[in-house]
């Protein structure tokens, strides 16, 4: 495959240091990858702000035939761009066609649809002899920093409201995961007008950083870590840009004495562990009642042990392994911190798994307390704390004892219970008997250090434009 950057209208290589692209499944170099310079990332931008001059002032229709067209040609190569995200990020392939790539697709239908029906105020006298009207305008050049995990998705989230807005984007992938992406430019190129859309590849204190640090970039995006989040903040207060920080999560996931079980295992079997767990949202933190505690640990950890990976035939595969080797060692050393404690007991995986790739058996860590590590940090990986509240106010109050505040889950049969807890949480999302259930027209997004700005829905449309008031002296 073309593995280029697009600048412009040109496809060219980066001339810097290569990254080598790994395959986590098997730790094999796919390919090495060199990164853009300074001066490549300084062109990037240029293009941007001149295809901006054209692309602001395209009506909603005309964009949204365009972002109708690359969602048509993303379903039409969906089993293109799974194989390449499962190469890419170990995960099943099957997995990325059925869950990960009809999510994109409609993303970039809904924000279609969307850009033809933003609302405002209405136009008036609100001034005698003076009639206002609200405008909503593009923000200008926005450069769109994604993360690792969903590569593809990421780049949808950010990608599709900024251009539905009338912006014009530089978009970085992760240096880890850069192929979907780098497949996506060759596609956009063809139905983009030239500098819309402009990529480029390579690492975070270099190429990201000269990205949010330039002074014709006027909005930064970045789906990533808190520290990278601080870092696009002191980045943005020096030129006063516009940001949009999507950072982790640590999602407490309350259980009441009178939840289904049955459903809290399979829900918490499948969300705490999606993609190996490294997932903003995974269902990882679970606060659970006096009566409930115990079968559930015995049954989640027995259902967790079902969890099927590293199989050759990855049809097989429920999930993948960690992106890096750095990764699990992080996992690992939060497995093995938390196993020194007397109170934790380890109930099901809590190990390397032996062979090849960069697998961490699916772990359940029981007994947690509030104040242990496990409970307050993000471990990104397939390891889920389960502690024991016997008050319902000691359950929220430590939900929200979090520096995150992104999503959470409360599970009971008892739809009053449910709601008033949900009230009750400071997360941007709160599932009711579900956990990690997305839809292109509601927000995702995060409270506290978790960020601000929402994807998908009109309100990412909104984050992606900019209000302002234009007042007509009439005299009348
Ligand atoms: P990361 O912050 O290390 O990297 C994210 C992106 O930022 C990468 O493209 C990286 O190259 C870039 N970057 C790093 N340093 C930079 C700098 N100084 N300037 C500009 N760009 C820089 O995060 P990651 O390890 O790729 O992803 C995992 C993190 O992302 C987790 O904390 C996870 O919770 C979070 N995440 C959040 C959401 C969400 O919606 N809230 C979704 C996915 C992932």
């Amino acid at each position: 495959m073309d593995t280029r950057m697009l600048i412009g209208p040109d496809f060219v290589a980066g001339t810097e240091t290569a990254e080598v692209i790994l395959n986590p499944r098997t730790e094999a170099t796919i390919l090495e990858l060199p990164e853009a310079s300074p001066d490549q990332i300084d062109q990037a931008v240029t293009a941007a702000e001149t295809a901006f001059s054209h692309w602001s002032r395209t009506t909603p229709a005309e964009r949204s035939i365009l972002l109708l067209r690359l969602a048509d040609r993303i379903e039409r190569e969906a089993e293109g761009f799974a194989a390449l995200e499962a190469l890419n990020c170990g995960k099943p392939r099957h997995a990325v066609l059925a869950d990960e790539i009809p999510a994109i697709v409609d993303c970039f239908r809904f924000f279609a649809g969307a850009a033809r029906c933003m609302h405002g105020a209405v136009a008036g006298e609100y001034l005698a002899g003076h009639t206002s009207m609200i405008r909503r305008d593009p923000v200008g050049v926005v450069a769109s920093i994604a993360p690792w995990n969903y590569p593809l998705m990421m780049a949808a989230w950010k990608l599709a409201p900024a251009l539905a807005g009338g912006n014009t984007v530089v978009i970085k992938p992760s240096e880890q995961t850069p192929l979907t992406m780098l497949k996506l430019a060759g596609i956009i190129a063809e139905i983009f007008p030239e500098g819309v859309v402009n990529v480029v590849v390579g690492r975070g204190e270099t190429v990201g950083q000269r990205l949010i640090d330039h002074p014709k970039v006027a909005m930064v995006s970045l789906t990533g870590d808190i520290a990278t989040g601080k870092k696009v903040l002191t980045a943005a207060a020096r030129s006063v840009k516009r940001t949009h920080l999507e950072l982790g999560g640590k999602a407490p996931v309350i259980v009441f004495d009178d939840a289904d079980l049955a459903a809290v295992v399979e829900g918490v079997k499948i969300f705490g562990y999606y993609n190996a767990g490294q997932d903003c949202t995974a269902a990882c933190r679970i606060y659970a009642g006096p009566k409930i505690y115990d079968k559930l640990v015995a049954d989640l950890s027995g259902a967790v042990k079902t969890l099927n990976f590293g199989q050759d035939d990855d049809s097989l595969n429920d999930i993948g392994p960690l992106i890096s080797a750095r990764q699990r060692a992080r996992v690992s050393s939060f497995v093995e911190r938390a196993s020194e404690l007397e109170h934790i007991e380890i109930t099901t995986g809590g190990r390397q798994a032996a062979g090849n790739g960069f697998f961490y058996e699916p772990t359940v860590v029981a007994g947690a307390r509030q104040d242990d590590e496990i409970v307050r940090r993000e471990v990104f990986g397939p390891v889920v704390s389960v502690t024991r509240f016997s008050d319902v106010d000691d359950a929220v109050n430590w939900a929200n004892d979090s520096d995150y505040g992104l999503a959470s889950s409360v599970w009971s049969k008892d739809i009053s219970t449910a709601m008033a807890t949900a009230a009750r949480l400071r997360y941007g999302c709160t599932w009711v008997n579900c956990h990690f259930m997305l839809a292109n027209e509601m927000p995702h997004g995060g409270v506290k250090q978790s960020g601000y700005g929402k994807d998908m829905s009109m309100y990412a449309l909104e984050d992606y434009t900019t209000v302002r008031h234009v007042m007509v002296k009439t005299g009348l």
